[in-house]
C-alpha cells in the first residue's frame, strides 16, 4: 500500500487545482496521504482538507520549529494543539511537525527547545507518534529524543542525517521510523542513498513533503503526493528489491507507526 507520509497540501501552493492534484494521486495508486498542520491557520485547513477525504487523509498536527513565535501565544497555542487533538481522534494521527531548526534563525534555539520538549511530553501523554523535522541541529536534536523520547514512536521526517545518525535514532525503541523523502533522487544526494541502502526496509517511510523537496526529474516544479511513486521506486533501485515490495513495506510501516487502518 503505497501512501504518502507527509506532504502540506493545505497550502496556498495548491489553491487552483488541489482536487484534481488529489485525484492525480489515488489513479497514481497513493492509498493514504497524511497531512502535516504547521502552525494554528494550518491545523484549521488541515482539519477542513480531511473532513473532505475521510479514510484516505490523515493528519498530524504541530507548532514547526520556525513558526513558533508566528502562533502568536505559544502557550496558547499548545493547549488549543491539545483540544484539538482530543476532539478529533481518528482523524489526528501524529503529533508534528515539531523539532529543531538552526538552518533557518526565525526563532532562537533555546525557544525551539523548550517548545520541542513541551511537544514531546504531549505526544507521550497523548499517546501519539511524533513527527520530526531536523536542519543542520542533529547533534542537539538526538540528544534531546535521548534524554525525553525513548521508547516514544518516532517518524524521523526527511531524514538527511548520517546512517551512524539514523542507527542512533533507531535505538531509541523499536517503533522509530526513518522517512525518505525526494532529495535521495538526486544523482549527487550519496549520503542519503546510503541511508537508504543500508536502513532496513522495516524502518522506513515514503514520503513527498509536498509542496517542497521534488524529486528527480521534476525537481524545481511544485511537489505532490503522486510523486511519492519516483520516492518509493528510487529505494527499490538503492536496495535491489522491487517497487512492489517497498511499497507494500513503507505502507504497513506508517499503518503500524500511525495506527491507520
Ligand atoms: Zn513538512
Amino acid at each position: 500500500m503505497l501512501i504518502d507520509a507527509h506532504a502540506h497540501l493545505d497550502l496556498e501552493h495548491y489553491a487552483g487545482d488541489q482536487a484534481e492534484m488529489i485525484e492525480r494521486a489515488r489513479q497514481t495508486g497513493v492509498e493514504r496521504i497524511v497531512n502535516v498542520g504547521i502552525d494554528p491557520p494550518r491545523w484549521d485547513s488541515s482539519l477542513e482538507l480531511a473532513r473532505r477525504y475521510p479514510g484516505y487523509i490523515f493528519l498530524a498536527l504541530g507548532l514547526h520549529p520556525t513558526d513558533i513565535l508566528r502562533a502568536g501565544d505559544p502557550e496558547a497555542a499548545l493547549a488549543r494543539l491539545e483540544q484539538l487533538i482530543v476532539e478529533n481522534r481518528g482523524l489526528v494521527i501524529g503529533l508534528g511537525e515539531t523539532g529543531l531548526d538552526y538552518y533557518h534563525d526565525d526563532v532562537e534555539p533555546e525557544v525551539q527547545k523548550v517548545y520541542f520538549e513541551k511537544q514531546i511530553d504531549l505526544a507521550a501523554r497523548l499517546d501519539l507518534p511524533l513527527v520530526i523535522h531536523c536542519r543542520d541541529a542533529m547533534p542537539d536534536l538526538l540528544a534531546t529524543l535521548k534524554a525525553k523520547a525513548v521508547g516514544l514512536k518516532i517518524m524521523m521526517h526527511c531524514f538527511s542525517g548520517s546512517v551512524e545518525e539514523a542507527n542512533e535514532c533507531m535505538a531509541l525503541g523499536e517503533n522509530v521510523f526513518i522517512s525518505i523523502a525526494g532529495p535521495v533522487t538526486f544523482a549527487k544526494a550519496f549520503d542519503r542513498h546510503e541511508v537508504a541502502r543500508v536502513v532496513p526496509l522495516e524502518r522506513l517511510l515514503v514520503e513527498t513533503d509536498s509542496p517542497f523537496l521534488t524529486p528527480h526529474p521534476f525537481r524545481g516544479r511544485r511537489n505532490e503526493p503522486a510523486r511519492v511513486r519516483l520516492v518509493a521506486e528510487k529505494i527499490a533501485e538503492l536496495k535491489g528489491i522491487s517497487y512492489e515490495a517497498v511499497a507494500e513495506q513503507t505502507g504497513k510501516n506508517v499503518r503500524q507507526l500511525f495506527g491507520v487502518a
